[in-house]
């Protein structure tokens, strides 16, 4: 396994779309456990493939203390979305920027597995927003997308210089996804 590099805003490669995956081979597989290996390194709660600079749709997912509990959703779709949440988010794409975002509540989705079976679940509050924040990653969107634009220059300006430092904020007790 390795750990891989995670692009931060506002890399242009960020806005990628990922494309289905045809097949969950041996590659994928890797690609997951990959994945996996860099979210929990990182900490976060979630990591979509677009965030690694690979555009496949593919998404790990582990909200557990432990972290031993991966959720693995390879071309999810959601079929049904209802209720209303706000959450403080934060993204391991836009280190040290954590801000309200308004989602669903609710989701219903499928997807397949890391062993390519298909699937469906729902979800509610934390894992539903994470999954609607890995998947908007999908379709090179970012949760400051949700923010004013001016809100959203600010933090650009502010990760342009840190990135240029190459400084990375803590997350103290934040989860980051
Ligand atoms: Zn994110």
């Amino acid at each position: 396994m390795a750990i891989l590099d995670i692009l931060r805003f506002p890399d242009p490669r960020l806005r990628n779309k990922a494309k289905p995956v045809a097949q969950v081979d041996d590659a994928v597989r890797r690609l997951i456990d990959d994945m996996l290996e860099t979210m929990y390194e990182a900490p976060g709660i979630g990591l979509a493939a677009t965030q690694v600079n690979v555009a496949k749709r593919v998404v790990v997912i582990d909200l557990s203390e432990e972290k031993n509990q991966p959720l693995c959703l390879v071309n999810a779709q959601i079929l049904e979305m209802d209720g209303v949440e706000q959450m403080e988010e934060g993204c391991l794409s836009v280190p040290g920027v954590y801000e309200t975002v308004i989602r669903a509540q609710h989701i219903r989705l499928k997807a397949l597995g890391r062993d390519g079976i298909p699937f469906e679940m729902e979800a509610d509050d934390l894992l539903a927003v994470c999954i609607q924040h890995e998947l908007d990653h999908l379709e090179g969107k970012l949760f400051v997308d949700y923010l004013s634009s001016l809100k959203r220059q600010r933090i650009r300006k502010k990760l342009e210089k840190e990135n240029r430092q190459q400084e990375a904020p803590e997350a103290g007790a934040h989860q980051v996804i």
